[in-house]
């Protein structure tokens, strides 16, 4: 019987592995990688304010970038993992600093923010949703928001038309309308509960403008935003 480190190298031959961050070979994601997605999140300046900071794991470069491209067009499921990992700790650190308005590191709860549908169908799945699992687990990510159909996709856009294209364009899930019934009933369990919006690269702002906006409509109060990749 083949040996499990022979059949790997089988797989490898057949499904060339390389890492995600750097494109190494023979490995999914490598120490370098993991180290540089370790740092300390930054503060974005808003261009478009959303109300609430925005922090940024680290800028739109590197291997932060080229992970978030190949988790959203290349069907890189397997790195939801480590950029989950990474978010986890940018929320350790949050909490630390007295960002998140929460008594308890594990009473954040994260809202994804919300992809086009089609464009979440061909990439098999919305990245943002998985890698939120990852960092939190299942029970404390809420995916409250969807994108309407006719929002378009954005590449492309400048900031004001972003803002047009997102206009009335997300509104609460069934999921979402049940947290904020949850919010306002006041039970003491969800006093302490602290949401953070979570998107993968943040340019504009616009769709965390938008999401805040929709979620504190509906009292959903958010903290803070956290992006992967911050541009600006
Ligand atoms: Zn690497």
């Amino acid at each position: 019987m083949r040996s499990l480190p022979g059949l790997r190298t089988l797989l490898d031959l057949i499904l060339p592995v390389e890492c995600g961050g750097c494109a190494v070979p023979g490995t999914r994601w490598c120490a370098r990688c993991a180290a540089e997605l370790a740092d300390d999140p930054v503060l974005l300046c808003p261009r478009m304010d959303p109300g609430v900071p925005v922090w940024a794991l680290g800028h739109y470069s590197g291997p932060r970038r080229r992970a978030v491209i190949a988790a959203k067009e290349r069907g890189r499921r397997d790195l939801a993992g480590p950029l989950g990992s990474a978010v986890a700790g940018a929320l350790v650190r949050l909490h630390h600093w007295g960002e998140l308005d929460a008594s308890e590191q594990s009473s954040v709860v994260l809202v994804p923010a919300p992809t086009r549908a089609r464009t979440a169908r061909i990439r098999g799945g919305d990245p943002v949703t998985r890698i939120a699992v990852e960092a939190v687990g299942p029970r404390r990510v809420c995916p409250a928001l969807t994108m309407r159909r006719g929002v378009h996709d954005s590449v492309g856009l400048s900031a004001d038309q972003r803002r047009a294209n997102l206009d009335g364009g997300i509104r609460l899930t069934g999921r979402g309308e049940h947290f904020s019934r949850c919010l306002l009933s006041e039970s003491a369990e969800l006093q302490s509960v602290s949401v953070v919006l979570l998107d993968d690269v943040s340019t504009t702002r616009a769709t965390a403008t938008e999401s805040i906006r929709v979620l504190s409509e509906s009292g959903i109060r958010v903290s803070a935003a956290v992006v992967i990749a911050g541009v600006g």
